[in-house]
């Protein structure tokens, strides 16, 4: 098999510095939320490892994570397709087309067989023997069979791939479903997220590239580092939330004053991901930012859970909500008013101090 060039070795040739290689170094160790002290490992790895050879295939999808991918702010996409993995196949990024291409693909899996990272976004249909989703000339479902089948990991990446998206919503008349199903013994990682945030899937295309396993993951196959948090741990207008202050309708005052949107529906409090720390856009902003509840878009089935702007169905965990907010905001008139009165005593008391010492 021929040598191939490591991250080092790619950065050498471009004729960048080292001191922008160690930076990318540290850079990716954030992103894969290391702690500081593994920043050596990562370098001597990017050092000698040969770039991560991945081969990407699209499903029953509308493209719009890899349209997500695409626009990953640190690293760059760029950066990370030309300098740090070596993407061999991508219906999106690729020239090529038509049947040269799909001979790539087949080269591609015979060449690196047990070593290539397979990234697959979109769901796969079964029903009619999987024709409603056809690639290459044939059902997807073959050619993500034979693909993850030799490939060293599978990252899902999508919630249509992580458990069906749209595509399996009721009544699925396509018989779709997510693609852990499909892949035989091959360890899979779930990235949900219509779509998932960019930052999330370099991470964890890296620590497999990087480290030769995948990352550790939760109950449901979820990247622990990125998807350990509920949307609702991080949420900047959590304080109105534990005051009790909703807003009631998209254009009241609460709402203008930027309070918590728990009674328009926002799913938070049961939906684990990383929008409140990442944001989007190199950290500009997230759905709860710009005014909109979070539709739950990494849970599995979510979009069953229509209509997503009407109030969540009560959610155990956190019992009714106006209860909850009643008994809040009298705690907290209280607090206020507890605070106040202690306030003017500690005053008063150090009036007399001072008039006793005079
Ligand atoms: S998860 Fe959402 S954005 Fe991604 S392919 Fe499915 S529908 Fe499109
Ligand atoms: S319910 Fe939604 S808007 Fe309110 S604090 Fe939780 S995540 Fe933020």
């Amino acid at each position: 098999m021929d040598k191939r060039e490591s991250m080092w070795d790619v950065y050498l040739r471009k004729g960048m510095s080292r001191r922008s290689f160690v930076k990318s170094c540290v850079a990716l160790t954030s992103l894969m939320g290391l702690s500081t002290d593994q920043v050596s490992k990562v370098v001597e790895a990017a050092e000698k490892k040969p770039l991560p050879v991945v081969v990407w295939i699209h499903g029953h999808e509308c493209t719009g994570c890899d349209e997500s991918f695409i626009r990953s702010g640190a690293p760059l996409a760029s950066d990370l397709v030309l300098s740090q993995i070596a993407l061999e196949y991508d219906h999106l990024l690729a020239a090529a087309s038509g049947e040269p291409f799909e001979a790539h693909l087949e080269e591609t899996i015979n060449k690196y067989k047990g070593q290539y990272i397979l990234c697959v976004e979109g769901a796969v249909c079964t029903k009619d023997n999987g024709v409603y989703c056809m690639s290459g000339g044939k059902p997807f479902i073959e050619t993500l069979q034979h693909a993850a089948h030799n490939a060293a990991a599978v990252i899902a990446y999508g919630t249509c791939a992580a458990s069906g998206g749209i595509q399996a919503a009721k009544p699925n008349p396509t018989g779709s479903s997510g693609i852990s199903h499909f892949t035989g013994k091959t360890p899979v990682v779930n990235v949900p997220g219509c779509p998932p945030i960019p930052e999330v899937m370099t991470g964890v295309v890296m620590h497999v590239a990087l480290f030769g396993t995948v990352p550790p993951l939760d109950n449901e196959g979820r990247p622990k580092q990125f998807y350990g948090n509920r949307i609702h741990d991080t949420c900047y207008r959590r304080p109105f939330f534990d005051a009790g202050m909703f807003a009631e309708r998209f254009d009241d005052a609460g709402a203008k004053a930027g309070w918590c949107l728990y009674k328009l529906g926002c799913r938070g409090p049961e939906t684990y991901n990383s929008c409140g720390n990442l944001r989007w856009f190199q950290g500009m902003s997230y759905p709860i930012q710009s005014g909109a509840p979070c539709i739950g878009c990494s849970n599995a089935h979510f979009w069953d859970e229509d209509p997503m702007t009407t109030r969540m169905p009560e959610y155990g965990p956190l019992g009714n909500v106006d209860k909850i907010g009643a008994a809040l905001a009298v705690g907290t008139a209280a607090g206020v008013a507890v605070h106040g009165a202690m306030s003017v005593i500690q005053k008063q008391k150090r009036e007399a101090e001072e008039h006793e010492k005079e």
